[in-house]
């Protein structure tokens, strides 16, 4: 009885093993940006939106439902968020520009929860997109990726142009969805060298999709550019890329620094 039974362990560590190696294909360096040649992350259902959880007692609240108080234009410092207020959501208005928040972050654990249009439109990249942006340099995609291909480096709950997610976690249109981010912003030297890249591990619907990675920079469309240094805290950044995108129940703890 023990040896079939011991076998049929080794076997389903086989299978396991195999369908998550997938870290071969996680590394940025051994893909053009955007290629479509690199491996679509697997479909997982991540069944449906469990109920809107309350920020944690120690959370930064940057969104409630309510109101934009937290936010500003990121291009007009000092002018307000345009976006509209609804029903406890905010929605992106098309060419009003990306939203800040008024105050700066670094090493931060960000709950963010979306929705992507009804009836969806467009196709690929132009469907239902929008952006995370830690720091406001670093993008988790918000994209909808609910059977609509695109290249995997731009898929929802990739970090843009590096890391394509694990799995491809989407519910429908129409849902929300969930990211739980923890992000450790880089360090530089005073030469401005980066001596710690960023971090992201991230959590889509409650399945992780990043695990731990290392950023090879400033997210950007068609390049990764190298670091440039800049403050230890930031604002961080929603996008505007045209589509009514939804959003709320936005906060983050500000974690304490790792010792280096
Ligand atoms: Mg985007």
């Amino acid at each position: 009885m023990r040896r079939p039974t011991t076998l049929a362990i080794a076997l389903v560590m086989v299978t396991m093993t195999d369908s998550l190696g997938t870290a071969s294909a996680q590394n940025p360096a051994d893909f053009p940006i955007h290629s479509m040649t690199r491996p679509q992350p697997r479909v997982v259902d991540p069944g449906p939106y469990p109920g809107m959880q309350k920020p944690p007692s120690d959370a930064v609240v940057l969104f409630d439902g309510r109101s934009l108080d937290a936010w500003q234009s990121a291009d007009s410092a000092g002018q307000p968020a345009r976006w509209k207020v609804a029903d406890g959501y905010m929605e992106v208005v098309a060419k009003t520009g990306n939203i800040a928040t008024k105050r700066g972050f670094g090493d931060v654990q960000l709950h963010v929860e979306w929705m992507a249009p009804v009836p969806a439109k467009g196709e690929g990249q132009e469907r239902g997109n929008s952006g995370v942006f830690l720091m406001g340099i670093y993008e988790v995609q918000v994209l909808d990726s609910y059977q609509n291909p695109t290249y995997a480096d731009g898929t929802a709950a990739a970090i843009y142009g590096q890391y394509p997610p694990l799995v491809n976690a989407n519910r429908a249109p129409g849902e929300w969805q969930t990211y739980d981010i923890l992000f450790r912003r880089p360090h530089f030297d005073a030469s401005g060298k980066v001596t710690r890249p960023a971090r992201m591990t991230i959590l889509f619907n409650g399945i992780l999709v990043q695990d731990d990675v290392a950023l090879t920079g400033p997210t950007a469309h068609k390049q990764r550019p190298p670091y440039a240094k800049h403050a230890d805290r930031l604002p961080l950044i929603l996008q505007d890329h045209g589509d009514p995108v939804r959003f709320r129940n936005v906060w983050l703890r500000e974690l304490p620094e790792l010792s280096s």
